[in-house]
């Protein structure tokens, strides 16, 4: 290849350069990256001659880590359409919403979710479920089938994710071919620098084949933008999951020597932490990467006892960056187990107040990132992209700072912070502290509306099984960590889970709602 990938087409066409090599395995299913160009391809084909699908077309995509969730990924956006992966976690009424909302022609589905789509009367291309079409749908898989050519540039709009819906109703995020080829490239840089932050020689782990274990959705750009994509422009092997399962995740490590652990921190922590874990060779493994949500520090400590001489590594990303923008691995994260790391190449970071203005090294305000990961802005959304976007900046709505080394803290989410009586009380932090009990499972800080103060500081806690502690003792627990005023007033404890999302996120407007009953 004389140019790095541009546009997706371009991606494709360099992933016959790692021919057949195994690049998709799924239970004993194995498919090659020669495999995967030709029933792309073919399918391509067919949703421009049988589907009518036209440049700029929506094509929306539900289903489970299945290998022809990648195959249809590449498929429509080869055919030229904006590709739109929904949240298989969703409901029927948020699947009806992202077909609406993204304006789709065509469903590919699994068979649980087209049966829950059916209603939409929209042409639907079937696969893993009785009586599917998607064999009769690819036809005749020739070897030397091509992409169709349909002219895409760069600049044309390749995807659409919807956000996490942590703070509100998901947003679709219109990414660009541009967006989908740096995005991996950031990570590759990434992970070369992690190898050398450990110590290694980036050019002698070249020779090591990476095999990566995907933990996460590939709804979510942690799992399509960096670990997909990354698989692809690598030439790895990626290791599909119906659904994380820990004990199921030991097995693959083991089975296919996998190097690379990646998703969010809460995959990283059950899997060092199971029960049967030393039954397990997890040998192969040489990288632990984790992001997406904060990361607790006695996960390092973790990582370090149990594999010491591996890297691990904390990420932050988003959405609107496509994925990775800030990285800390290896020694530097060891040495700042706090910090997200630095931005990657030809990414900006500032840290401003809420008009705007960048404020000095070390203070608190909203991180703002710039560089040619940030998408083209929120579809169907001028009033929400005209608020978080400008210039070629993105605001993220996170709180951070920045210090003297230009590493990044990430403080809150601006929406996550409880301001008692004009003082501001970061979730995080005391979530972090509540944490540090032994007998917490599972915590999460609420703001809870008071005459007097604005607000005040509450906590929902879900005590691990058997373990026995009251209101009181985690207040007097809490004091010895925390400034008086960020110490919860009122304690709930709860036996059921907390509520979370796909990207492993708490609501915490769903655990306001269940915890004061409105
Ligand atoms: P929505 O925007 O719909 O409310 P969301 O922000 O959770 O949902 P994502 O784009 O999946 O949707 O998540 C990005 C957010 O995740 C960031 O803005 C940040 O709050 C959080 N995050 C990502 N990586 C990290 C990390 N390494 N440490 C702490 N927080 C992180
Ligand atoms: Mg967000």
């Amino acid at each position: 290849w004389k140019h790095a990938p541009a546009t997706f087409r371009d991606m494709l066409e360099l992933t016959r350069l790692h021919g057949n090599k195994d690049f998709l395995v799924y239970e004993d299913e194995r498919i090659t990256f020669e495999e995967h160009y030709r029933l792309a391809a073919t399918l391509a084909h067919r949703l421009v001659t049988d589907y009518g699908v036209r440049k700029g077309d929506r094509v929306a995509i539900a289903m489970r880590n299945y290998p022809e969730w990648v195959i249809s990924f590449s498929a429509a956006l080869a055919a030229g359409a904006i590709v739109v992966p929904l949240n298989a976690w969703w409901t029927d009424r948020e699947l009806a919403y992202g077909l609406s909302d993204s304006g789709a022609k065509v469903v590919i589905a699994d068979g649980e979710r087209a049966e829950r789509m059916a209603g939409s009367g929209l042409p639907m291309i079937v696969t893993r479920a009785e009586g599917a079409n998607w064999s009769e749908v690819l036809g005749e898989v020739r070897a030397d089938v091509t992409l169709p050519d349909v002219g895409l540039r760069p600049e044309d709009p390749a995807t659409i994710f919807y956000t996490s819906g942590t703070t509100g109703l998901p947003k679709g995020a219109l990414g660009s071919h541009r967006n989908l080829c740096q995005a991996p490239m950031t990570v590759a840089y990434a992970l070369l620098q992690a190898v050398a932050l450990a110590g290694g020689d980036p050019n002698e782990s070249v020779g090591i084949r990476r095999i990566t274990l995907l933990t996460v959705p590939l709804f979510h750009v942690t799992g399509c933008m960096a670990v997909l994509m990354g698989t692809m422009l690598s030439g790895g092997g990626l290791v599909l999951m119906y659904k994380w399962d820990p004990q199921r995740a030991l097995e693959l490590i083991e089975r296919e020597k996998i190097t690379v652990l990646s998703g969010v921190p809460t995959n990283a922590w059950q899997l060092l932490s199971h029960p049967r874990l030393h039954e397990y060779d997890i040998s192969s493994l040489t990288s632990i990467s984790y992001g997406g949500a904060p990361a607790p520090p006695k996960l390092l400590e973790r990582i370090t006892e149990l594999l010491p001489n591996r890297t691990p590594a904390n990420g932050y990303g988003m959405t609107e960056t496509s994925a990775l923008a800030i990285y800390n691995s290896g020694d530097d994260y060891r040495r700042k187990p706090d910090s997200v790391g630095r931005p990657l190449p030809v990414i900006d970071v500032k840290v401003c107040d809420p008009a705007g203005n960048e404020l000095p090294r070390g203070e608190v305000g909203e991180l703002h990132i710039r560089g040619p990961i940030v998408i083209m802005g929120y579809w169907n959304r001028p009033d929400a992209t005209a608020e978080t976007f400008s210039g070629g900046w993105v605001r993220t709505g996170d709180l951070a700072r920045i210090d003297e080394e230009g590493f990044v803290y990430i403080v809150d989410r601006a929406k996550d912070m409880v301001i008692r009586g004009g003082e501001n009380v970061y979730c995080a932090e005391v979530e972090a502290a509540i944490f540090e009990h032994p007998a917490v499972d599972d915590a999460a800080v609420i703001g809870i509306p008071d005459e007097e103060l604005g607000e005040q500081v509450g906590a929902v806690v879900r005590l691990k099984p058997g373990a026995t502690a009251t209101a009181e003792e985690l207040q007097e627990f809490l004091r010895g960590r925390l400034a008086a005023f960020k110490v919860p007033t009122k304690i709930w404890f709860r036996d059921a889970e907390l509520p979370r999302n796909a990207a492993g996120k708490i609501l915490k407007t769903r655990l306001k709602e269940e915890t004061l009953g409105r």
